[in-house]
């Protein structure tokens, strides 16, 4: 037996969240009855489980890596019609989630799955999947700013875990640096509220490893299925 929202978000239904909406709602259905508490459970196996009046099917899982561009939406869709990272992904038939976000202006690498288990431990604070980021930021930071955001800089939301800083590239007139930074939180924009916290607003931002996985030479807008060693290293 299984909660319900946990089927619905594996069958692809929606997100585990979105799935908690519809049942609160009353939309679902465990053979033919309406089931609106939230800690209810079924047997995907054996039990007929519906929502809004259709059977759920169980789907294939895909894991996909995708190299987002900037100025698109880390959504699957976007009532106001923008462009959202599935756009990119038009012949997967399957209903694939972003697992966590990536801001608007921010690139690079980004997965999408209907693996409801997965994403939700991918982006579970508690299990600490390290991030790695380039930060093109303004003027170069000096070795001491840099051993501030490893040892932790103080945000409106607290502090931040150590991470990882190192520079990558540095202009030869001190205009600007590349710095790669590694975090294994998923606040709210948090790398750019890093480099500000440190006087070094960040001009550019692409995410280039996610739990291991690099995002390598894909090309911006491109997108590709996980390996089976990949998909292994993520679990
Ligand atoms: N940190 C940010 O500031 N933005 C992102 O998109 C990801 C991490």
């Amino acid at each position: 037996m299984e909660r319900l929202q946990k089927i619905l978000a594996n069958a692809g239904v929606a997100s585990r969240r979105k799935c908690e909406e519809l049942i609160a709602a009353g939309k679902v259905t465990v053979n033919d009855k309406v089931v609106s508490e939230l800690g209810a459970k079924a047997d995907p196996a054996s039990d007929v489980i519906a929502v809004n009046g259709k059977p759920i099917k169980q789907e294939k899982k895909l894991y996909i890596l995708f190299n987002k561009p900037k100025g698109v939406i880390t959504s699957a869709t976007d009532p106001k019609g923008r462009t959202v990272v599935t756009d990119f992904m038009r012949e997967v038939k399957e209903r694939v989630y972003p697992v966590g976000r990536l801001d608007y202006d921010t690139e690079g690498l980004l997965l999408l799955t209907n693996d409801g288990d997965l994403a939700h431990i991918l982006t579970h604070p508690k299990h600490h999947v390290p991030k790695t980021y380039l930060a093109t930021v303004e003027r170069v930071p000096h070795g001491s700013k840099l051993e501030k955001l490893q040892k932790g800089v103080k945000l409106d939301d607290g502090m931040t875990a150590p991470a990882e800083a190192e520079y990558h590239d540095i202009d030869p007139e001190g205009k600007y640096a590349t710095i790669s930074i590694t975090i294994r939180e998923g606040r709210n924009r948090q790398v750019r509220r890093m480099f500000e916290a440190i006087g070094h607003p960040v001009t550019r931002l692409k995410r280039v490893s996610f739990g291991g996985i690099a995002l390598g030479s894909l090309q911006r807008g491109k997108h590709r299925s996980l390996t089976a060693e990949e998909i292994q290293k993520l679990r």
